[in-house]
C-alpha cells in the first residue's frame, strides 16, 4: 500500500482506562473481527493477561478501514504492555508509530501511568490523540478530565475527544482522528531495506517471528537478511501480517507494519530494538535506540521438593523461548538446596514469571527476596555486577557500590500527601516537585486547594527501596487512591554494605542482603529478632547474628532445649509415645539443615518476606 494511506498508531493509557476495550471496538467497526468472533480483550490472548487485565505481549494488528469517501486506508495497530518493566519494549513499540491515542478514564482522570507513557511518546516524537473514555459512565467528569488534560499536557480543547469503548460511542470520531491527525509515515521506500523489530515469539513452525515496521526500502520472501545488531543472518521463510491472524502477503513495504518468519531458533538473535536489512547492505546505518537487554532485578528461586530442579530447568528453558528478557543460571544454596537466580527486567516481569512456572508447569517454587543489579567498583577500578547479594565483595576489596536509582511519579488526592512523603521519606526518598493537576476544586473557606484536588508528586528513590512492600504500602496509606510509576535513572553510589546472617558463625547464603549504612543496625537487630523466634530450640545453644564483614552488629540466642520431648509422658502408654516420636520426624522433613542448626521453611519465607530487606 502507498504510505499515504497507512496510518500506524499505538494506545496508551493508565491501567484499567480502557485500552483493551478501546482496541475491541477499533478491530470490531473495522471489520478485521466479525463480531459473533469477538471476544473480550481480543488482544490478551495469554490467561494471565485477561485475568490481570494487563498486556504482557506486544502485538500488532491490520485493519484496513474505508473512508466515507471510500478511500481504504491500512491502519496499523501496536499493542504495547503499559508497565515500567517493559518500557524498553514500549519505546521500540512507540518508535513504529507515528502517533499514539492516549486514553484517559473519564471517572478517573490522568493517573501516573497516564504521563509516563505520555512522555514517552512525547519523547519518541509521536503525535497524541487524547481520548476520555467511559464517558458512559454516571461517575464520567469528562469536563473536569479534559481540564485536566489542557492544563498538565496542554491540550487544545478542539483536540480533545469523546468516546464510550462500551458503548461503542465516539468510535467513528476517533478513526476520523487517526486518519486525519496521524502523520503519514516518512521513510525512503526505495532506499535500502530497515526495518525495526519492535518484538518477537517463537513459533515451532517458523521459527523466531520478528513483529516489524519498515522504514525505508521493502522486503520480500526468500529474501537474505541481517540483523545488524546480534548479527544473526536468516532467510525470510514467510513475509506477512496480522490481520490479525498470520497472513502472508509475500511483500511488505516502507510504512507497513507486519511479520518475517526468520527460522531462526533463538530469540536472542533477534532482539527488540534491531535492525533488519538484506545481507547486501551491511553498511547500511542501523535504526537508533538499539539496547540490548539487562536484567534489573534477581532473584533465587528454589524447588520446594528437590526432586522438581530438572522440570524447573525445563520450564524456564521454555518460557526463555519467548521471552528473551528472562535470564537465569543454576544456583546453589546451603540452606535452600539447587535451584536458580533469575535475571528480570522488574518486579511485574518477575512476578509473571513465577506465577507461569507455578500455574502453566505446576511447580512448587520458594523465592528468595527479589534484589537490583548492584555495581561494586573493585580497588584496581574493575567493575563487578553483583546478581546475588551473597557475592558482594568484601569491603576491603571495593571503593565503591553503586545501586539503581528511580525517578518516582505518585498521583494522589491532596489529602494523602502527608502519609505518602512519610512513606517515601522512610524509603531514602528525595522529594523533586509537587504540582497541582486540577484546582477546579477549592475550599469555599480557606481558599485553598480542596482536599481531592489531585496532586503529581515526584521523588528520586533507589531502586531497591521500592521493590518489596512499598506498593501495597502506597495503595494501604491511600485508600487504594493513589497510583505510582517510575522510570530508571541509572547507577548512584551510595554508603552500601552486605549484611550477612549468621547462625553459629556460619554464614546462611540466602539471607544475605545489601542495605544502606545508617539502616544496617536497625535491619540486622529486627532480623535476628526475628529469627530466634523462628528457630526451634535444639539439643544445643545457638548463636544468631547479623555482620558486616567481620562485625558482628547484632546477637540473640535460641537457648538449648533442656527436656526431651518424651519426658512429659514418662510411664505413659507406649502409643502416644510413638505418636510423639512420629510428629516430631515428620517435622524434621520441613527442617533445612544449616551447618548443625536446623531452620524450618518457614524461617526462610518469613524473613524473606521482612518488609525492606
Ligand atoms: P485496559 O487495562 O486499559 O486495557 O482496560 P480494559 O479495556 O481492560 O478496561 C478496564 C475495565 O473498564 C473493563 O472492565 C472494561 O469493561 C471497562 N471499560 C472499558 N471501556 C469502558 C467504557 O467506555 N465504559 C464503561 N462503562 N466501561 C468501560
Ligand atoms: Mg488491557
Amino acid at each position: 500500500m502507498e504510505p499515504y494511506r497507512i496510518r500506524n498508531f499505538c494506545i496508551i493509557a493508565h491501567i484499567d482506562h480502557g485500552k483493551s476495550t478501546l482496541a475491541d471496538r477499533l478491530l470490531e467497526v473495522t471489520g478485521t473481527v466479525e463480531s459473533r468472533e469477538m471476544t473480550e480483550q481480543f488482544l490478551d490472548s495469554m490467561d494471565l493477561e485477561r485475568e490481570r487485565g494487563i498486556t504482557i505481549k506486544g502485538k500488532a494488528v491490520r485493519m484496513m478501514f474505508d473512508d466515507s469517501d471510500g478511500e481504504v486506508f491500512q491502519l496499523n495497530l501496536i499493542d504495547t504492555p503499559g508497565h515500567v518493566d517493559f518500557s524498553y519494549e514500549v519505546s521500540r513499540a512507540l518508535a513504529a508509530c507515528e502517533g499514539a491515542l492516549l486514553v484517559v478514564d473519564a471517572s478517573q482522570g490522568i493517573q501516573a501511568q497516564t504521563l509516563a507513557n505520555a512522555y514517552l511518546a512525547v519523547a519518541a516524537d509521536l503525535v497524541l490523540i487524547p481520548v476520555i473514555n467511559k464517558i458512559d459512565l454516571p461517575s464520567a467528569e469528562t469536563q473536569r478530565v479534559g481540564q485536566e488534560l489542557q492544563q498538565v499536557l496542554g491540550f487544545h480543547p478542539h483536540e480533545i475527544l469523546e468516546a464510550s469503548a462500551k458503548t461503542g460511542v465516539g468510535i467513528s470520531g476517533l478513526l476520523e482522528g487517526i486518519i486525519n491527525r496521524v502523520p503519514v509515515p516518512a521513510g525512503d521506500p526505495d532506499g535500502p531495506l530497515r526495518a525495526l523489530i519492535f518484538d518477537s515469539a517463537y513459533d515451532p513452525y517458523k521459527g523466531v517471528v520478528a513483529y516489524v515496521r519498515v522504514m525505508d526500502g521493502a522486503l520480500k520472501v526468500h529474501d537474505k537478511l541481517v540483523m545488524l545488531g546480534t548479527g544473526a543472518v536468516s532467510e525470510a521463510i514467510e513475509v506477512g501480517a496480522f490481520l490479525p491472524s498470520m497472513q502472508s502477503t509475500k511483500t511488505l513495504r516502507a510504512g507497513e507494519v507486519g511479520y518475517i518468519a526468520t527460522g531462526l531458533k533463538n530469540l536472542q538473535e533477534c532482539q527488540v530494538g534491531d535492525t533488519v536489512t538484506h545481507q547486501t547492505r551491511t553498511l547500511v546505518p542501523p535504526l537508533p535506540g538499539y539496547e540490548p537487554l539487562k536484567p534489573v532485578v534477581f532473584m533465587g528461586l528454589y524447588p520446594i521438593e528437590g526432586e522438581s530442579y530438572e522440570p524447573l530447568r525445563v520450564a524456564l528453558d521454555k518460557l526463555r523461548l519467548n521471552d528473551a528478557a528472562l535470564t537465569f543460571e543454576p544456583e546453589s544454596s546451603p540452606a535452600l538446596g539447587f535451584g536458580f537466580r533469575l535475571g528480570l527486567l522488574g518486579l511485574l516481569h518477575l512476578e509473571i514469571v513465577q506465577e507461569r512456572l507455578e500455574r502453566e508447569y505446576g511447580l512448587n517454587l520458594i523465592a528468595t527476596a527479589p534484589s537490583v543489579a548492584y555495581e561494586a567498583v573493585l580497588s584496581d577500578g574493575s567493575l563487578f555486577d553483583v546478581a546475588n547479594p551473597a557475592e558482594m565483595p568484601a569491603a576491603g576489596l571495593i571503593t565503591e557500590v553503586r545501586e539503581p536509582w528511580v525517578e518516582l511519579t505518585i498521583v494522589t488526592p491532596s489529602r494523602f500527601i502527608g502519609t505518602i512523603m512519610e512513606l517515601t521519606t522512610s524509603r531514602r526518598g528525595t522529594y523533586k516537585r509537587m504540582e497541582y493537576l486540577s484546582v477546579t476544586a477549592v475550599d469555599s473557606d480557606s481558599g485553598a486547594p480542596a482536599s481531592d484536588a489531585r496532586v503529581l508528586l515526584e521523588y528520586e528513590v533507589p531502586l531497591s527501596e521500592i521493590l518489596v512492600g512499598f506498593y501495597d504500602q502506597l495503595k494501604t496509606r491511600s485508600q487504594g487512591y493513589a497510583s505510582l510509576d517510575y522510570r530508571s535513572l541509572g547507577l548512584r553510589p551510595g554508603s552500601l554494605v552486605k549484611l550477612d546472617v549468621l547462625l553459629n558463625g556460619k554464614p546462611v547464603d540466602a539471607l544475605s542482603f545489601v542495605v544502606h549504612k545508617d539502616r544496617a543496625y536497625d535491619r540486622g537487630r529486627s532480623l535476628v529478632q526475628e529469627l530466634r523466634s523462628l528457630i526451634p530450640r535444639q539439643l544445643f545453644e545457638v548463636a544468631v547474628q547479623a555482620a558486616i564483614g567481620s562485625r558482628v552488629i547484632a546477637r540473640e540466642t535460641v537457648r538449648a532445649l533442656r527436656k526431651d520431648v518424651l519426658a512429659k509422658c514418662y510411664g505413659g502408654d507406649v502409643t502416644r509415645k510413638r505418636k510423639l516420636l512420629q510428629k516430631q520426624a515428620e517435622g524434621k522433613k520441613r527442617l533445612k539443615k544449616v551447618g548443625q542448626v536446623e531452620v524450618p521453611q518457614e524461617a526462610f519465607l518469613a524473613l524473606l518476606k521482612l518488609p525492606g530487606t
